[in-house]
């Protein structure tokens, strides 16, 4: 912090916050002690008061400690997508499973035999060539219609 002047003198100006303008404004120093600048009048409004260094343009109340509004909602939880799975299986018949291919088209399919992941119950047909398949182990996103080039 620059300092205003080297040696604060009674009856010189300095620029300091005034907590009745709610701003830094000029005041005249009223008391020193040990060269440090104790009490000021303000010239806007002529209260006298401690000195308080300047705060740099409007009114800034400094953030207490902590914030100041609670999020006190929980932490983000999502359901385990096993579940899901679990349930999805209890609806599908199993035995209708296709085995995956990504060139096939699922529009009318509710399930897949995927080699690496097992059976997987289709859940959304995202796009033309895409599907949104439930495992077990994770959702993942599969090709369909994929036209080998
Ligand atoms: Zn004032």
């Amino acid at each position: 912090m620059p300092k205003v002047s080297k040696t604060p003198e009674v009856g010189k100006e300095i620029e300091a916050h005034c907590k009745p303008c709610k701003a830094d404004t000029v005041h005249v120093i009223t008391t020193i002690k040990d060269d440090v600048v104790k009490k000021v009048m303000c010239k806007a409004c002529n209260a006298t008061h401690v000195y308080k260094p300047p705060v740099d343009s409007e009114e800034a109340p400094k953030p207490k400690r902590g914030r100041p509004k609670k999020t006190d909602g929980p932490p983000k939880v999502r359901r385990r997508r096993k579940a899901d799975w679990g349930t999805l299986m209890g609806k599908i018949d199993q035995s209708l499973a296709v085995d995956y291919s990504m060139t096939a088209d699922y529009g009318e399919i509710e399930s897949i035999n995927h080699k690496k992941f097992g059976v997987g119950i289709i859940t959304k047909i995202l796009a033309e060539d895409k599907i949104q398949v439930v495992f077990e182990e994770n959702t993942k996103i599969l090709a369909q219609n994929w036209e080998e080039q």
